[in-house]
């Protein structure tokens, strides 16, 4: 049952060859088994309320939901009314949320089961997963190695098969940057396309709600479900939704792939290697390559350091002891709550990131960082535009480096560059998607990223759907992962 994708999953219990309780039963026992650090709550139940529900709206012949049965994970940062949302962060350890978020309840709608909640960077800020107040992830195709970040739990749990499709949430890379290192699709749709509402803000200007699975069809379907315009959110756009898996197609003859070289340098061979298998595939499927310069791209992450912290500091003023977040009981005076709330709360990489956010935007510093950034940000986007006259995707690898031993990067700047091929489709608001290409000879997954123009998001996943055909997918479980079976 475990290597069913949610297509799958979902035209069994239609068919009464699977019962949703069945499903349930079996999914939350391998995640309540589950030994890498993916998990931080499993909903039961809920879970088994939705599958009773689902089992007898079957039996009354009642229309059913595009999800219907399917196990899903959604990341920490994501609200589901009534269950514990921790970010991550022991300062959200006793929060309980009060409402859906947008893409739950359309999650639901489509009689899905949630069934659990996945382990994520504090905050969302990290690229490893390291940064949970909790427990570390590790990386299902290998023992302390990391699954990526900051959506590591959601990317670590659909490779482990506890779940065939997950969500999570892309500000910098958090979605792409797992989805390869755990050998998954991951998406981060056009900026606006996904409602935000209900997903804790870290960079409200860059943050973005993305699905994770083993197959396009997969992506397709979760996404023709979460890209629905939503009034509780001031950035929706309000086009109507897409269908996206009724709209794949592997036709992709006269595709214009371009490359931009001048970016490769200093990526792992192998990685390199795979980058080139996959476009002579693309290639062999009728598209063609041409050579695109990103000027201004070597500038994302370091831009991204003065906005991502500059919008979070602002975002997590709520957290304070008061509004929201665990009270320090050693407090005496409200400059105290406010200050030892602050202080027990927060984990480093996160005051960090309050701090260098505080200074970029404080009176005298302002024009210096925050705004030339926006201008280079600007850039950027003009860039892609440019880049788009002359080709409708752009390809380059996911990542430089595939995935690394847990605590093997110990200095921030090291750390910051894992996004170097990732943020700039969250400056530009393009949607993008990491592909699984292939694997080291180590055995660990390789992902190749594209990305295209605002809006057409169905473009990347036709693409993927052409590899995919020619590049027979796998259904096999990671060795270290099987051990979670019971
Ligand atoms: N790794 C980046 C960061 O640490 C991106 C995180 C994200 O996309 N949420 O901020």
């Amino acid at each position: 049952m475990f290597t069913l994708s949610a297509c799958e999953l979902t035209k069994k219990f239609k068919n009464k060859e699977l019962s949703a309780v069945e499903i349930t039963k079996r999914f939350l026992e391998r995640a309540k088994g589950e030994n890498l650090g993916a998990l931080l709550s499993i909903l039961e139940k809920r879970a088994l309320n939705k599958a009773k529900s689902l089992d007898e709206k079957l039996k009354a012949s009642e229309p059913l939901g595009l999800l219907a049965a399917v196990p899903v994970i959604v990341k920490d940062n994501i609200m589901i009314e009534g269950e514990v949302c921790t970010c991550g962060s022991k300062f959200l350890e006793d929060y309980h949320s009060s409402f859906d978020a947008s893409v739950v309840k359309e999650l639901e709608k489509e009689d899905a089961i949630i069934i659990a909640k996945a382990n994520m960077d504090e905050f969302a800020m990290g690229s490893s997963n390291e940064t949970s107040a909790y427990k570390p992830c590790d990386n299902p195709w290998k023992k302390g190695f990391s699954p990526g970040g900051s959506s590591g739990g959601s990317a670590a749990s659909v490779a482990a098969r506890l779940a065939p499709i997950s969500l999570g949430t892309d500000t910098g890379g958090s979605v792409r940057q797992p989805a390869a290192f755990c050998g998954l699709y991951g998406l981060k749709p056009t900026y606006g396309r996904v409602s935000r509402y209900g997903v804790v803000a870290f960079a409200s200007s860059l943050d973005q709600v993305g699905p994770f699975a083993h197959n396009i069809d997969d992506i397709a379907l979760l996404s023709s479900v979460i890209n629905r315009p939503c009034n509780k959110d001031s950035t929706s756009i309000h086009t109507p939704a897409e269908k996206y898996h009724e709209a794949l197609s592997d036709d992709i003859k006269g595709l214009r792939i371009g490359i931009p070289t001048h970016l490769l340098e200093g990526t792992d061979p192998e990685i390199l290697e795979s980058f080139d298998e996959f476009i002579q595939t693309l290639k062999s499927c009728g598209a063609t390559t041409t050579e695109i310069c990103l000027p201004n791209n070597k500038y994302s992450v370091p831009i991204y350091y003065i906005l991502a912290p500059a919008e979070a500091s602002t975002n997590l003023a709520r957290f304070d002891g008061i509004r929201y977040g665990k009270r320090s009981a050693k407090a005496k005076s409200l400059s105290e709550v406010y200050e030892m709330s602050r202080t027990d709360g927060f984990g480093k990489e996160v005051v960090q990131r309050i701090l260098l956010g505080t200074y970029v935007l404080s009176a005298g510093f302002q024009d210096a960082y925050y705004t030339k950034a926006q201008k280079v940000r600007r850039k950027i986007f003009e860039d892609y535009d440019n880049a788009f006259n002359d080709c409708d995707i752009v390809a380059f690898p996911t990542t430089t480096i595939p995935s690394f031993k847990r605590g093997s990067i110990t200095d921030p700047l090291t750390m910051y560059k894992q996004d170097i091929y990732t943020i700039s489709a969250n400056m530009a608001g393009l949607p993008a998607l990491s592909i699984p290409s292939g694997f080291t000879k180590e055995g660990l997954p390789i992902g190749i990223q594209i990305q295209s123009k605002q809006m057409d998001d169905q473009r990347l996943m036709n693409v993927a759907k052409a590899f995919e055909t020619k590049n027979d997918s796998y259904s096999k479980i990671p060795a270290y992962a099987e051990e979670v079976e019971a």
